[in-house]
């Protein structure tokens, strides 16, 4: 009896740490800071509901993959396909999330395009107006819940894509795959108190909000390798 009530102690000792492996960060502005374009009740709901129960539900997975608690949520996307429908869509969640709040910020404090990701977007779409309709459409296109995606592809391009529910263009099963550079999410829940049905009015809003200082900051990072390491890699 004793030894059994020890053990369980024990375990409880070991594995409460172990249990807080990711961390809902706190938002970096006030939820009041993307009106009018995205309101303070959603914002909050949005984060301190949503976005922490896939935190505490990808936390959950722990018991059953002891390896996630040493992992970064990145480098349980890679392998996505090893695990099972709720790491993938908590472990997907979370960095989705984590992702959008970076990607926005209060008007004023958006920044503008970096010279070369508009000459990319020039280059890959024909204008930034072309590259917006573009994305707006995978936006609103994209049936039920899921994401609208600007990636770096593995061929150094950017394109325009979306998934559903919580999958991320850094799933080994994704069929878009890429270097998330810009994310809207298009839940319902991401909307429907001040849009309703209207998922194009908060996909136009949303722009005045964009945080182009993250977006220009991932796109440096995603830049590809060398065109000639790339090209000799590529040989047979
Ligand atoms: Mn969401």
């Amino acid at each position: 009896m004793m030894r059994v009530l020890m053990t369980s102690l024990l375990s409880i000792a070991i594995s409460q740490p172990v249990l807080a492996a990711f961390e809902l960060q706190p938002l970096p502005y006030p939820a009041t800071a993307l009106q009018p374009a995205i309101d303070a009740q959603t914002m909050t709901i949005h984060h301190g509901k949503h976005h922490k129960a896939y935190v505490d539900n990808l936390n959950a997975q722990i018991k059953t993959y002891p390896e996630l608690d040493k992992m970064s949520v990145e480098q349980v996307l890679a392998q996505i396909s090893k695990y099972n429908p709720a790491v993938r869509n908590n472990a997907g969640g979370h960095y989705n999330h984590q992702l959008f709040w970076s990607l926005m910020a209060p008007t004023g404090q958006t920044g503008e395009p970096s010279a070369a990701l508009l000459e990319r977007i020039k280059a890959d779409f024909g204008s930034m107006d072309e590259f917006k309709k573009q994305f707006n459409a995978a936006a609103t296109s994209r049936f039920g819940s899921g994401w609208a995606w600007l990636i770096v592809n593995p061929q150094g391009k950017l394109a325009i894509g979306s998934t559903a529910n919580q999958d991320n263009p850094l799933m080994d099963i994704a069929e878009l795959k890429g270097q998330p550079i810009l994310a809207l999410d298009v839940w319902e829940h991401a909307y429907y108190l001040s849009y309703q049905n209207k998922r194009a009015d908060y996909a136009a809003a949303w722009w005045s909000v964009v945080n182009w200082k993250t977006v220009n900051q991932l796109f440096a990072a995603s830049a590809p390798q060398s065109s000639s390491t790339r090209s000799s890699s590529e040989q047979p």
